[in-house]
């Protein structure tokens, strides 16, 4: 489907759901009820501006109108059907679907800014044998209308003030760039000045290194940055535990990005998850450095989180420093990514469906 096509919700018949939807859905669902184009900019101002969820919240609508939007249109967000809260202030939410499938996203509080971290699929194709999320496989792409809604439903959770930063990484499930034309719509929703506003600069996609959806991710002028799972040094050992890397690897992988349009100041971001005894070596670090060198990048080195049967161990505290230590010297910048909101299963690659746990336990 076209990134600017009605979002599937308000395309498939049926009762309508205006819950993330893009604006040429509402234009198309106002014109169908007969009612004044300029209706759906209000429409749309009262979806991302206020972050209305109900109805009868819609003022800046005739008290009619509400009434026959309350008859005829669903507003559904997803569902939290589960939040965890971890010491250090991230939370984990578990969405529902109107599907009953489930995603995960992680809302995390700064002293000057809030991240959140979004899913865009259910599962994830990819298969990367360190990560939980690659472990359950792929169940379906997330709609924009999904994507926009884990974002919404976070920022009402926690009464985001207005004004206040916020900061978006597609690193929840799923591999963004299987899923590129529902992503960049809800990119396009996110990004609108007359509703949320998130500067597209704000915005981080990361991948596992899918050369095809790189080029065709540069070719959209207003995109997100980008972020790239790189979690290896040597073709063997990224075959191994990045099975994208069969199809493309670390020499086709720098040739896409180098030649993926930057702004200016603007650097790749490279993701560098240390595995103990596999990926976290001395001569791993040197040529991390290499590889970094030769690319506008900078360097995030996120020590492994352990989960249920991963079969990886996280690394020495010593490893980071030095890895830390080697980079630097070489002239990358580098900031070491403790996961946050670890022991609530919300950090990367833990976002996976554990039923048993998330029915079992409530703050
Ligand atoms: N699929 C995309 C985005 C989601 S994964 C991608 O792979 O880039 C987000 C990040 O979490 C990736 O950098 C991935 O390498 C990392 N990750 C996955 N499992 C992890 C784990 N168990 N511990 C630490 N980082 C992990
Ligand atoms: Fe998918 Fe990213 Fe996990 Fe790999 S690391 S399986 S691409 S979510």
């Amino acid at each position: 489907m076209n990134w600017d096509q009605p979002a599937p919700e308000l395309a498939s018949g049926g009762r309508p759901n205006v819950a993330g939807a893009c604006r040429e859905a509402l234009k198309a669902l106002v014109a169908g009820l007969g009612e004044k184009p300029f209706r759906a900019a209000q429409l749309f101002e009262g979806l991302y501006v206020h972050r209305w969820t109900r109805w009868d919240q819609f003022s800046t609508l005739s008290k009619a109108l509400r009434e026959r939007l309350e008859a005829e249109v669903d507003l559904a967000w997803p569902a939290i059907q589960e939040s965890r809260t971890a010491e250090d202030g991230a939370t984990k939410h578990a969405f529902l679907l109107g599907d009953g499938q489930q995603v995960e996203g992680v809302h995390m509080p700064y002293a000057d800014r809030t991240t959140l971290c979004i899913s865009s699929q259910v599962g994830c194709a990819m298969g990367c044998t360190f990560c939980a999320t690659g472990q359950m496989g792929i169940r379906r792409n997330l709609s924009a209308a999904e994507i926009v809604g884990q974002v919404v439903v976070m920022l009402n959770q926690h009464r985001h003030p207005e004004g206040r930063p916020v900061n978006l990484v597609f690193m929840g499930m799923g591999e963004p760039l299987h899923n590129l034309a529902q992503v960049m719509g809800a990119f396009e929703i996110l990004t609108d000045p007359k509703g949320l506003a998130i500067p597209p600069r704000r915005i981080t996609l990361s991948t596992s290194g899918l050369v095809p959806g790189i080029r065709r991710l540069g070719s959209y002028e207003r995109r997100p940055r980008l972020a790239v799972s790189l979690n290896a040094t040597t073709d063997a050992y990224r075959d191994r535990i990045m099975p994208v890397n069969r199809a493309w690897n670390l020499a086709a992988l720098a040739e896409a990005l180098r030649a993926f349009p930057l702004a200016k100041g603007e650097r790749i971001t490279l993701e560098y998850v240390l595995l103990r005894g596999v990926t976290d070596s001395r001569e791993d670090a040197d040529r991390l450095a290499a590889y970094a060198r030769a690319l506008p990048s900078k360097v995030n080195l996120i020590p492994f989180n352990e989960h249920e049967g991963a079969g990886y161990q996280a690394p020495e505290e010593g490893t980071l420093d030095l890895f830390c230590r080697i980079l630097t010297q070489s002239g990358v910048a580098v900031m070491i990514r403790r996961s946050r909101g670890q022991e609530v299963g919300g950090a990367c690659g833990q976002l996976v469906k554990r039923e048993p746990e998330l029915e079992g336990s409530k703050d």
